[in-house]
């Protein structure tokens, strides 16, 4: 790769809060979902901005999944606009005519979950019949038809000329909780719902992939571990091999040293307990960083742990450096990514990772890499 871009990419990345997204990653976390999951068809699940990570850039990395899962028309139709041409199940959407009708144009797949899309579908006319995702409940409470009737329902959309093909579908409570047998039992009761119909069946989500075999069927839905992060926070042999795919870094912009007993940040909430070297981070929750991280939270700078101090402002955080005194003004800082779990700044948080992805704010620089423009500030 020619020098003045490697050296366009470094400045870049060293100047602003930066999330580097390593679009290889994605494609090698895609071959781990396939290699959990190696009988099944694979929908990559892209909402939300692929999960923060961006939508077009990362759909362009999974051109070769079966296709691609949205939760909205908007998405669906922001895909098609890209010139996206795999075929696309929007999840979770109020579909009304007109959607109906772009849907069936477009060859975008939709979730039929209950009497009123059921209905709503059957009074168009369509350019073509579209292809349809029939959702059961099984527990969750939350979009699909019960279980008893689903023969009947199967037999009047498979006799609709309004309908192409069908498959059926259910998402799992807890699959995330590898003791739970609530996931067993909406299996158990899934299968019965669908005993007697030949569909293809689709139940897992990341969680289910990784930790319940056998709830993997002809296909799966894999989400948070395509952007490399376990679900399940406890490794196993599969989920060790993910990388994470965005890393959240910014800059020390000042570096001071405050006496014993003074306090850091809004509301003085934290105070130190001995001469303290505290730096401030370009990064806050405008940017994405939860406001609620606890103290201690941790931060890397040069491979260091330090921990959070203060209240997280709108622009900048701060942190300890007493135990680090060698860190100046200008030093990168990691707040997650391949050498900083973003499960355990989640947890810090009280939050979950997929919100810290999906929450990262409008002013980061995002940078796309692959391994081999990344160079050794992804390697993991
Ligand atoms: C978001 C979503 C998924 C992906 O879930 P992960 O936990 O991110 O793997 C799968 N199925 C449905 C219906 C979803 O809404």
């Amino acid at each position: 790769m020619p020098q003045t871009m490697t050296q366009t990419i470094t400045q870049t990345m060293t100047q602003t809060t930066t999330a580097t997204i390593n679009l290889d990653a994605i494609a090698h976390n895609l071959s781990i979902v396939r290699k959990a999951a190696p009988r099944s068809k694979v929908m990559a699940v892209i909402k939300a901005h692929a999960y923060g990570h961006g939508l077009i850039p990362v759909a362009k990395v999974l051109n070769n999944a079966d296709c691609l899962g949205v939760a909205r028309m908007e998405e669906a139709w922001a895909l098609r606009r890209a010139g996206i041409k795999n075929n696309i199940v929007v999840l979770s959407a109020y579909f009304d005519k007109a959607d109906l009708h772009s849907c069936s144009e477009m060859n975008i797949d939709i979730v039929i979950h209950n009497k009123d899309s059921l209905e709503r579908l059957l009074s168009v006319t369509l350019p073509k019949p579209l292809n349809i995702w029939l959702k059961i409940d099984t527990g969750m409470h939350r979009l699909g038809f019960p279980s008893h009737g689903v023969n009947a329902l199967f037999c009047l959309l498979h006799k609709s000329d309004l309908v192409a093909d069908i498959k059926l579908m259910t998402h799992f409570a807890c699959a995330d909780e590898t003791q739970n047998q609530i996931t067993s039992e909406q299996t158990l009761q899934f299968e019965r719902a669908c005993e007697s119909i030949h569909a293809p069946l689709c139940l897992a989500n990341s969680a289910a992939i990784l930790a319940w075999p056998d709830t993997h069927k002809d296909w799966v839905r894999p989400g948070i571990m395509l952007y490399g992060i376990d679900p399940l926070d406890k490794a196993n042999e599969l989920s060790k091999q993910l990388q994470p795919v965005m890393q959240m870094s910014s800059r020390l912009i000042a570096c001071r040293k405050i006496a014993k007993g003074d306090c850091v940040g809004y509301g003085a909430s934290w105070q130190t307990n001995r001469d303290s070297i505290i730096g401030t981070i370009a990064i806050g929750y405008a940017d994405g960083y939860p406001r609620h991280a606890k103290n201690g939270t941790p931060v890397l700078i040069n491979n260091v742990r330090v921990p959070l101090v203060g209240r997280v402002s709108m622009d900048m955080i701060t942190v300890d450096l007493t135990d680090h005194p060698s860190a100046k003004v200008g030093d990168e800082a990691i707040l997650w990514g391949p050498s900083l779990n973003i499960n355990e700044i989640a947890a810090m948080s009280d939050t979950i990772s997929y919100e810290l992805l999906t929450s990262v704010g409008k002013r980061v620089n995002f940078q796309y890499l692959t391994d081999e423009t990344a160079g050794n500030h992804l390697s993991v």
